[in-house]
């Protein structure tokens, strides 16, 4: 049994390509997407310099990523990482988002072929709209309703910070069918752009960080969709259901999440090199003591991102080979930890190098508002920590 966690010379130099290029095309407009609160207008063009695919949503033909030995979901991680270390502006620019994940957790075979299979095959955006105006983290608490009437779904109610809802090409939307069967009354539905009912009040919220990504507010106002959009179910309302709604939610953000921490550490990473270079600068400055705790620092700081990068391979190994169940925690422990220790890591930079490090002439005071929310959406450190914590000691209650 190998207990190696390298990954192959391909991924590896595939990635440090895309690292290399991310910092040299992409991180020149870090500032102006957080500033406009958008991705590059040019952001095509800029794709468009990569020595490599990408695996860009606009071009699914020509820019497919390649398949590597370790499976999709470590090399997603891996890519992810590289990517995001130019900025975190550019994932998002490639189209995503977690839609199809859902479709592929709770669809029946037809609507897997339908609205999964294309998006995995050729690329594509979908949006993941779970959290309401009254709730995040409990998912049991879900008020939008779905009412059926007829050959169709209606549904009703308001869901917020939706990534990718406003632009992709469908919303895997979470409603209750049945409020007084709670968790379990929660099913889900395919609702397409363009579908009557279907708005976007809020076209992007104004946050604090990643403010080039767009999260929007969306509604559904007696939003009709056919019988056979119910994620699970057969148009004649035979239930094929793998998971209920609440679980199926919960299984496409396990094989998500460990991503989330893949753009922290890129984050990290990046701030870790500036902050490196930076004080190369500066060492005649530096006592040999008050030098040698700075070396000792950096280098801990390294130690903390590759803990990460290993939480975070281990959690998308067992995806990519069909085992995520056989250690639940893994997934957990990946967010629990990353971006967590990412955000102390970028605060520790920004304390190394004093009022140089706060100032807005560097980056790392975005990366520092930009990497706290990796610790808040899709399931929160705190969140993550009960999942693991459950998983030592089992289920006190409830
Ligand atoms: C930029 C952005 C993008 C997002 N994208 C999406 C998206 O695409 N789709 C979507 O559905 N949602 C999305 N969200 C919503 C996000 O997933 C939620 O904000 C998150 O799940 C937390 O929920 P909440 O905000 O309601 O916080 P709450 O659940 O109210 O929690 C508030 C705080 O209390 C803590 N807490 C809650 N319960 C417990 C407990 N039992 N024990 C200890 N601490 C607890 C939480 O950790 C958190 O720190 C996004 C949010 C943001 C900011």
């Amino acid at each position: 049994m190998s207990l190696s966690f390298e990954i192959s010379k391909e991924l590896a130099d595939y990635a440090e390509t895309v690292r290399a290029w991310s910092l040299a095309e992409c991180r020149p407009y870090a500032r102006e997407a957080d500033e406009k609160h958008a991705p590059p207008a040019n952001w095509a063009q800029i794709l468009d310099t990569s020595p490599v695919p990408l695996g860009r949503v606009d071009k699914p033909q020509e820019d497919p990523l390649p398949d590597f030995a370790e499976g999709q979901y470590v090399s997603k991680a891996v890519i992810t990482e590289a990517l995001t270390y130019g900025d975190v502006w550019v994932p998002p620019v490639l189209g995503g988002g977690i839609g199809e994940l859902v479709v592929e957790a709770m669809g029946t075979p037809e609507q897997i072929a339908r609205w999964y299979d294309p998006i995995a095959a050729t690329g594509g955006t979908t949006g993941f709209a779970l959290t309401e105006p009254g709730f995040g983290s409990d998912t049991s608490l879900v008020a939008t309703t779905a009412t059926r009437e007829g050959d169709t779904w209606v549904l009703n109610g308001t869901k917020i910070f939706c990534t990718g809802g406003a632009t992709g090409e469908y919303v895997t939307v979470f409603a209750t069918v049945d409020k007084s069967q709670g968790a379990k009354g929660i099913n889900c539905f395919v609702v397409p752009r363009g579908t009557p009912g279907f708005t976007v009040p809020k076209a992007t919220e104004s946050k604090l960080g990643i403010r080039s990504w767009v999260t929007s507010e969306l509604l559904f106002d007696n939003c009709a969709v056919p019988l056979e959009n119910r994620l699970g179910w057969t148009a004649d309302g035979a239930a094929e259901a793998r998971r209920s709604g609440r679980s199926g939610a919960l299984a496409a953000l396990v094989h998500n999440r460990p991503r989330m921490s893949s753009m922290a550490m890129a984050l990290a990473r990046a701030a870790l090199d500036v902050t490196k270079e930076q004080l190369a600068g500066q060492k005649t400055g530096f006592a040999p003591q008050r030098w040698a705790l700075v070396e000792n620092e950096l280098e801990n700081m390294g130690h903390a991102l590759e803990r990460g990068r290993r939480l975070v391979l281990r959690a998308q190994y067992l995806v990519d080979i069909g085992k995520e169940g056989t250690d639940v925690a893994a997934a957990a422990a990946a967010k629990a930890y990353a971006p967590q220790t990412c955000e102390r890591m970028i605060r520790r930079c920004i304390q190394l190098l004093g009022p140089e490090g706060w100032s807005r002439e560097l980056l790392l005071e975005k990366w520092y508002r930009d990497v706290k929310i990796m610790d808040i959406f899709e399931g929160s450190g705190q969140i993550q920590r009960i999942i693991a914590g459950r998983t030592l000691m089992g289920r006190l209650v409830g």
